[in-house]
């Protein structure tokens, strides 16, 4: 049996609030919020324009922002985010489950 290792979102959905913390600004390339405005405008266009099958909307919103360009794609196709459908299905979706259950218990 293959070893799968564990993905960022994964890991991320076990640590408590104070270590989330920790882990996003010491092991992701980018923002929290710069991965909410990314997945929302992501969200957006595939929406309304569906995916090609490459990452043509993460790469204008990146460029658009100034992120990190490498950096965060690499990241995202580490997490199995090979175009924008994939990185919405793959990442935005558990992405916004670790925040959303934290945001309730507040
Ligand atoms: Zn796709």
């Amino acid at each position: 049996m293959a070893i799968v290792k564990k993905r960022e979102v994964e890991i991320m959905a076990q640590l408590n609030g104070e270590e989330l913390e920790r882990h996003i600004k010491t092991k992701l390339p980018a923002t929290k919020e710069q991965f909410d405005s990314l997945f929302d405008y992501l969200e957006m266009k595939i929406d309304s324009q569906g995916c090609d099958h490459t990452s043509r909307f993460t790469m204008q919103y990146m460029m658009q922002k100034m992120m990190n360009f490498p950096k965060v794609s690499g990241w995202l196709s580490q997490q199995g985010g090979y175009c924008d459908c994939k990185i919405l299905e793959e990442i935005a979706v558990p992405w916004r489950k670790i925040f959303d259950s934290r945001d309730e218990k507040k």
